[in-house]
């Protein structure tokens, strides 16, 4: 067992070599770390979690909608109809998803109409949908495809706010200030979704594990990343709580290194079934429908309309500067003990209410860059889920 101090030490180092830089993606922790005395890092008692290949009962893949420049949010005028657009959030659609829409509902409302067409029904549209009701006006969402079918119900469910939202030089000027700003927003309105039945929103733990030393080979991140990802997760460092080193005696994992941090999960589930429940108690109505150009939203009565397309955007707009970010996710059957993440070799894994998410991301931020294959891969899978259950072959007992 290394002594606190050595351990310490390692971790310091360990950090200047960006330490689980990869680990860190999807986590939506800020980097610094603090130490923390035995005796008050004590940690509730962890369950193992059960990695066989048979409790996979479903595999994912979802497409990011990355932008370089960042979410679209301008207006346009398309023949009688206005267009506001709220498309593009890469990986951290969920995250910034009410700020994104209230920066949107405004543009929409301040066009005087009160009844307002909402396309698109994942997390941009329903939250969309939501606060133009808030805002007075009568709503209507048409979509080709709702809850549990959209790409947004195929995602982590973490508090990942700056998950591949932009490149840092594409951006313009203001962007950090208003990236900001949706973040803080958002985090507010997920405040008021704590502690709800079902468990929509709630506050997990998640663990950094790793056996590397800070001699190791540089991060697989730094060695495949070409393209220079914008963080601005320190621009918000105050939401959510520091890293904590984890001194060897004080947790069960069999890794020489262990940091914990602490951040929101979104059980897709019951928060979106939660969402659309909102959405008709006030009324709102949906219509199953797919527009192949912008010109068929003629057809629509609605003068007003919100464009949450998400990737669907890049063939209707024709937004080629929509790349798909692919991400595949082998879900485990729920274990309602596991209510804690893990990032260990790459592999981010969340227990979830509805599942337990086993995600690879050996390329860091690059992995499934420019992938738009949606087909699930399954032996894909069973690698992640076989490094998870390397991992707990080795759980101290
Ligand atoms: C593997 C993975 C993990 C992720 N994890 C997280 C995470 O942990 N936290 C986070 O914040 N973000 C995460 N994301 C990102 C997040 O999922 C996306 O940013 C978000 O889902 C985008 O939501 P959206 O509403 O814009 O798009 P979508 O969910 O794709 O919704 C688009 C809607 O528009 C409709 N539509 C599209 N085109 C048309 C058309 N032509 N006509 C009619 N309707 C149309 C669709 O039917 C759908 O209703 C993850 C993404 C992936 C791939």
């Amino acid at each position: 067992m290394l002594d606190s101090a050595r351990s310490l030490t390692l971790f310091e180092s360990m950090q200047r070599r960006n330490f689980l830089a990869g680990g860190l993606v999807g986590l939506g922790g800020c980097t610094r770390t603090v130490k923390v005395p035995l005796a008050t890092s004590a940690l509730p008692t962890l369950a193992p979690i059960r990695a066989q290949l048979d409790r996979i009962f479903r595999v994912t893949v979802c497409l990011r909608p990355f932008r370089a420049a960042g979410p679209r949010l301008d207006v346009e005028r398309v023949g009688e109809k206005t267009v506001v657009h709220n498309y593009g959030h890469g990986g951290s659609g969920w995250s910034l998803s009410w700020g994104s829409s209230a920066i949107a509902v405004e543009k929409a409302m301040a066009l005087g109409e009160r009844d307002v067409a909402v396309i698109g029904c994942g997390a941009l549209g329903m939250t969309s949908a939501i606060l133009l009701q808030r805002a007075g006006a009568r709503v209507t969402i048409y979509a080709k495809e709702r809850p549990p079918e959209v790409r947004s119900s195929r995602a982590t469910g973490s508090w990942t706010p700056d998950s591949r939202v932009a490149l840092t030089n594409a951006v313009s000027p203001d962007f950090p200030a208003l990236w900001e700003k949706m973040c803080r927003s958002s985090f507010k309105m997920y405040e008021s979704y704590l502690g709800l039945a079902g468990n929509p929103v709630e506050w997990t733990d998640r663990y950094l594990l790793s056996d590397e030393t800070a001699e190791a080979a540089p991060s697989k991140r730094e060695a495949v990343e070409s393209l220079s990802f914008a963080t601005y997760r320190d621009r918000v460092r105050d939401l959510t709580p520091r890293q904590q080193e984890l001194p060897t005696a004080t947790h069960p994992f069999p890794t020489k290194y262990a940091r914990r941090t602490t951040s929101i999960t979104f059980n897709i589930a019951s928060y979106s079934r939660q969402l659309l429940n909102e959405f008709f108690v006030e009324g709102g109505k949906f219509e199953n429908t797919e527009f192949n150009t912008p010109a068929e939203l003629s057809r629509l009565p609605q003068k007003v309309i919100i464009n949450a397309t998400g990737y669907g955007a890049r063939a209707l707009w024709k937004d080629e500067s929509i790349v798909p970010v692919r991400g595949q996710i082998a879900w485990l059957i729920p274990q309602p003990e596991v209510n804690y993440g893990v990032m260990y070799k790459g592999v981010n894994i969340l227990g979830r209410r509805d599942g337990i998410v086993v995600q690879g991301a050996g390329k860091g931020e690059m992995e499934g860059y420019n992938d738009a294959n949606e087909q699930p891969d399954r032996a894909e899978a069973e690698a992640v889920v076989k490094t998870v259950a390397e991992l707990y072959s080795r759980w101290a007992k």
